[in-house]
């Protein structure tokens, strides 16, 4: 029996003691096994996990560690179950909460940060200064879940209160996972100001934080919204998600492309998903003077930058780290009244059991998979069994 004092359970989800879950090994090294079930402290939740997408920046953690960072260092080799972009049921309430109900429904972001650094009270939680710091002497409450804290690839998941928001029962399993994916593209215009209605707006780099950005731009009310890569196919699925007109940079050059939709003139905001070297000199030449551009991608070697157009044109760079400033909920909301449809970018979805193959299907993009969605055999088996009555 999972009885754990001041937590809460119900009767009508029952939670075992133990369960099933991913852990890294070495690199690249992902086991099967049996871990006890967490138990939520103040202020926090357990969550049935029933669906989990996967992330480039899981293929990341998994290969080489960085983001991830538990104890003070790698996370290989100490118990540590990757995955942050899951959803779920809640099972179980911490000691005092009563935001939730066990039973609701609910998707994730990832960060909740110590709420005590001056990033963390200025709204900043995904840039909190005390990243990593939750183990040993040096515990200040921070959590990232799937980088610093246990995250979905497991039965079970612990979540503050404040990482977690409430879907409704028409949203299905498989786009509730995608929230916090146009949560970070929600994020990136939030830091460019967000009032963009009527305003140009470029993306560059149709993958997923991209689609949905120029979804979210969309539903924002920019216009024209125009999206650059590489693939028809992925342009294509740009175009239903929102975006006013595409450019293949293959056979067009992006900058002259830009300024030929948008009048002849250069845009006023870029959001930069594709990680190119060449990315920011592109985004500074798209951008009228004065315009912004948002780095929500990065290539992994430095990158020669024409720094004299920037100065010279007033241009605004922004970085972004994850999905802040509550932006998750705003992505939820615009999700939930159906203002684009995030399930365009699903592309495959895998069972629990197969999340190596599910990990290879994102990692090679094979059949040119976008997003790769994991769920749990119970929560599938339950889905059936409604749908067979
Ligand atoms: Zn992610
Ligand atoms: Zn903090």
């Amino acid at each position: 029996m999972y009885a754990h004092p001041g937590v809460k359970t119900d009767a009508s989800l029952p939670v075992p003691e133990t369960m099933k879950a991913w852990v890294l090994g070495d690199p690249e090294e992902l086991k099967l096994v049996e871990k006890p079930v967490p138990v939520p402290k103040k202020a926090e939740v357990l969550v049935r996990v029933d669906a989990i997408a996967i992330c480039a920046t899981d293929l990341d953690v998994i290969s080489s560690g960085p983001p991830a960072m538990i104890q003070g260092g790698a996370p290989f080799n100490k118990n540590f179950t990757p995955g942050h972009e899951y959803m779920g049921t809640v099972a179980a309430l911490g000691p005092g909460v009563d935001e939730f109900r066990i039973g609701d429904r609910v998707t994730v972001e990832i960060h909740a940060g110590c709420g005590q650094c001056k990033r963390c009270r200025m709204g900043m939680y995904t840039s909190c200064l005390n990243y990593g710091l939750n183990y040993g002497d040096v515990d200040k409450g921070h959590r990232a879940n799937g980088f610093t804290s246990d995250g979905g690839f497991a039965e079970f998941a612990v979540n503050n209160i404040n990482t977690l928001i409430k879907i409704s029962d028409e949203m299905s399993d498989e786009e509730a996972t995608l929230v916090v994916t146009a949560g970070t593209s929600m994020y990136g215009l939030t830091e460019l100001g967000g009032l963009i209605a009527g305003e140009s707006v470029v993306v560059i780099g149709p993958g997923p934080i991209g689609l949905l950005g120029a979804a979210v731009a969309k539903a924002l009310g920019a216009s024209p919204v125009i999206l650059t890569g590489t693939r028809d196919n992925r342009l294509k699925t740009g175009l239903e998600l929102g975006a006013d007109h595409v450019v293949n940079v293959t056979r067009e050059d992006p900058v002259e492309a830009v300024r030929r939709l948008n009048g002849g003139k250069g845009v006023d905001y870029v959001i930069e998903c594709s990680g190119a070297p060449s990315a920011i000199n592109e985004a500074g030449r798209m951008l009228n003077r004065g315009g912004k551009m948002c780095l929500a991608a990065f290539p992994h070697d430095p990158a020669l930058i024409d720094v004299a157009h920037l100065v010279r044109n007033n241009i605004y760079i922004y970085g972004i780290r994850g999905e802040g400033r509550s932006a998750t909920h705003r992505a939820q909301a615009f999700m939930s009244a159906k203002r684009f449809d995030a399930t365009k970018i699903h592309t495959h979805t895998f069972m629990m059991e197969d999340l190596p193959t599910a990990l290879r299907y994102a990692r090679d993009r094979v059949e040119d998979a976008i997003k790769v969605v994991v769920k749990m055999p119970r929560r599938a088996a339950e889905q059936e069994l409604r749908k067979a009555s």
